[in-house]
């Protein structure tokens, strides 16, 4: 067999098609100095052929390590990866052929687009026509026509995520993997991207995972989400699941629930929690009566006006639409109200909220 026939079978990804991907408490520990820290610990989600999975979490939370197992860049201290019915951790990044785009692009600087977009088909030893065929197809679909024979440096920051995009998805890999992919571009840019992935997914009909820090990209993009915190997963469940109804207290904070209420329970209906102070909100856990809770609010689901919580104004920022407007309560806490009124410094006001909005977790 001639020796360029053999590479490229040896480098052939696994399998276009697939059912699931399953990660099975998935760990992977570092050496900090002479203690082993666990950037990840125990991640278990299976991922369907089709699906976007947004994996959301604060800086340092292990996003990327996990991106990187999958990819093979990184070994596993514990658990294992299966495609179908096939252990995959063991392999090489180069067997397992994922495409995978990073925040900083990582294009060859010194090769044309095409050239950039082809690369990983030619050291595959894909016959020249098709390498052609299939860079066509990926420029296609990322609308990068007409700038083939451009240089990376000759285009902008959006034109090299896309060619970064090209290059992932020209092997037709069964899963893309994207790392904080837009958070190099400006603001404009990235709502579009943001759209432009989305329908690029779709057309490739595999599985997308795609790590971000950014609430609103991970909201707006995936079909389920996976919040991790601390190397662990808090909470996995579509987009509407994770934004109304929180698992934990850390889960809703990160996700806009800005405002904390510390209260007692004094009566509990089913989901209906009555708290000191004569407030009522949704129970989000288990509590009874005497137990000490935590409350959270979004500023966007607290208006001014008659309600049972008042305060002083103590800040106003006006933002076009709506203001985001700081009361300040006799007890010291400071609330967010996003709202469509003007309110003054100094000023006295009431502050309402419907009762289902006050998410309840017990404290501690
Ligand atoms: P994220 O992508 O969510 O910001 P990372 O997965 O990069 O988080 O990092 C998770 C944790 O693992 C962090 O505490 C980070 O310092 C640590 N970490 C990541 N990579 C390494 C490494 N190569 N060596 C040591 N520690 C690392
Ligand atoms: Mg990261």
């Amino acid at each position: 067999m001639p020796r360029k026939r053999r590479r490229s079978q040896s480098c052939r990804n696994l399998k276009h098609d697939f059912t699931e991907l399953r990660l099975d408490a998935v760990t992977r520990h570092f050496a900090h100095g002479a203690r082993e820290v666990a950037a990840l610990d125990g991640l278990t989600v299976t991922i369907r052929r089709g699906e976007f999975i947004a994996l959301l979490g604060p800086s340092g939370c292990g996003k990327s390590t996990a991106l990187n197992c999958i990819a093979g860049l990184l070994s596993l201290s514990a658990g294992s990866i299966w495609l179908d019915e096939l252990r995959i951790d063991p392999l090489p990044p180069e067997k397992r052929g994922f495409g995978m785009v990073f925040q900083n692009y990582a294009l060859f600087p010194h090769m044309s687009v095409r050239q950039n977009v082809g690369f990983g088909l030619r050291m595959r030893g894909v016959p020249r026509a098709e390498i052609e065929k299939r860079v066509a197809r990926a420029l296609e679909l990322v609308q990068l026509r007409g700038h083939e024979e451009k240089l990376p440096g000759q285009l902008s920051g959006g034109q090299q995520q896309r060619v970064a995009i090209a290059r992932a998805i020209v092997v037709e890999p069964p899963l893309v993997l994207m790392d904080e992919p837009l958070s190099n571009l400006d603001a404009r840019l990235r709502l579009e991207m943001r759209a432009e992935i989305r329908r690029i997914h779709r057309s490739l009909g595999r599985a997308t995972i795609y790590v971000t820090h950014d609430q609103e990209e991970a909201l707006s993009m995936a079909d389920r989400i996976v919040v991790m915190k601390d190397g662990r997963v808090r909470q996995i469940g579509a987009p509407a699941a994770i934004y109304s109804e929180p698992a934990d207290l850390d889960v809703a904070r990160f996700m806009g629930y800005r405002n904390e209420l510390a209260a007692t329970v004094e009566h509990v209906a089913g989901a209906e929690v009555m708290l000191s102070g004569g407030l009522h909100g949704r129970a989000m856990g288990a509590l009874t009566p005497g137990m000490h809770a935590r409350a959270a609010i979004r500023p966007e689901d607290l208006a001014l006006g008659t309600g049972p919580l008042a305060g002083r104004v103590e800040n106003v920022e006006y933002g076009g639409r709506d203001s985001l407007v700081d009361v300040l309560l006799a007890d010291g806490t400071r609330l967010h109200v996003r709202s469509a009124q003007s309110a003054h410094l100094g000023e006295h006001v009431g502050v309402a909220f419907a009762p289902h909005r006050l998410l309840v977790y017990p404290a501690g």
